[in-house]
């Protein structure tokens, strides 16, 4: 579903994606372990359009992110093909982002009304649906301030997929939460798992990536260090770096 080929990324001069290369077969999950500051939320924004890519290309479903081809040559999308590509991902930051002045429900319900032009009876039965999903059924009328944040980080999981994506992006889900409230999140994302769902994570949870990811990617200065197997990478790193950064990790 998504392939990456030789992705570079630099700010300023300074080098971020030194070719990165990543393929996510259709209901895969994938975990990007590394260091901070190692690319992994930058290549998470390349493939969702949030930064533009200097080189390489990358494929969803298979489609080229943000060009098309023509004899050759490489064209920019328009605004609107864009948007369009976009609409088809899910992301999930670390922090929530909700829209503060709205009802979780209204949250949900909001883009597939606004975006894709969803009647709002429909919009609204399906939001309740996935708030249920996400174990919120009870608290549609809650504002984001009312909720905790591992509530509101469900909340935002729930807005992600009210769009029906083909592709779930997850930047750090957990880390701007208060330990207590991890497991509720990784729970949903467990379940979203199970069902099926192509998702790309970035996280430090070696305990989730190793029960739930199919392949896990180790990136360390703007390459993959390592990659295959949780079993293989987490439990027996073949490189000092990967060795090194888990070990830091327990
Ligand atoms: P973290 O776990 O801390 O989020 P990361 O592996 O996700 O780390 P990135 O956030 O992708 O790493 O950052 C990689 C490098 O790119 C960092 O040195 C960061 O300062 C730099 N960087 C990221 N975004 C920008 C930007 N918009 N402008 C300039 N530099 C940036």
């Amino acid at each position: 579903l998504v392939r990456a080929v030789n992705v570079l990324k630099s700010f300023h001069g300074n080098e971020v994606l030194k070719g990165i290369d990543l393929d996510v077969h259709r209901g895969e999950v994938v975990c990007l372990l590394g260091p901070s500051g190692s690319g992994k939320t930058t290549f998470l924004r390349c493939i969702n359009q949030l930064e533009a890519i200097d080189g390489g290309r990358i494929w969803v479903d298979g489609d080229l992110v943000g060009y098309r081809e023509e004899g050759g040559h490489l064209h920019h999308l328009t605004d609107k093909q864009v948007a369009a590509q976009r609409r088809d991902i899910g992301m999930v930051f670390q922090r929530f982002n909700l829209f503060p002045h709205m009802t979780a429900l209204q949250n949900v319900m909001e883009a597939p009304v606004q975006v894709r032009g969803v009647d709002k009876k429909k919009a609204r039965a399906r939001a309740l649906e996935l708030l249920e999903q996400v174990g919120l059924g009870d608290k549609p009328d809650s504002y984001p301030a009312q909720l905790s944040g591992g509530q509101q980080q469900r909340v935002a999981i729930a807005r992600a997929l009210a769009m029906d994506p083909k592709l779930m992006l997850f930047d750090e889900p957990t880390s701007a939460l208060d330990p207590e409230l991890v497991g509720e999140v990784l729970l949903v994302m467990r379940e979203l798992a199970k069902q099926g769902m192509t998702m790309i994570v970035v996280t430090h949870e070696m305990g989730f990536a190793r029960d739930v990811a199919d392949h896990v990617v180790f990136m360390d200065g703007g390459v993959v260090v390592e990659e295959g197997k949780p079993k293989d990478v987490i439990s027996n790193p073949q490189h000092e770096r990967t060795r090194t950064f888990l070990k830091r990790m327990r």
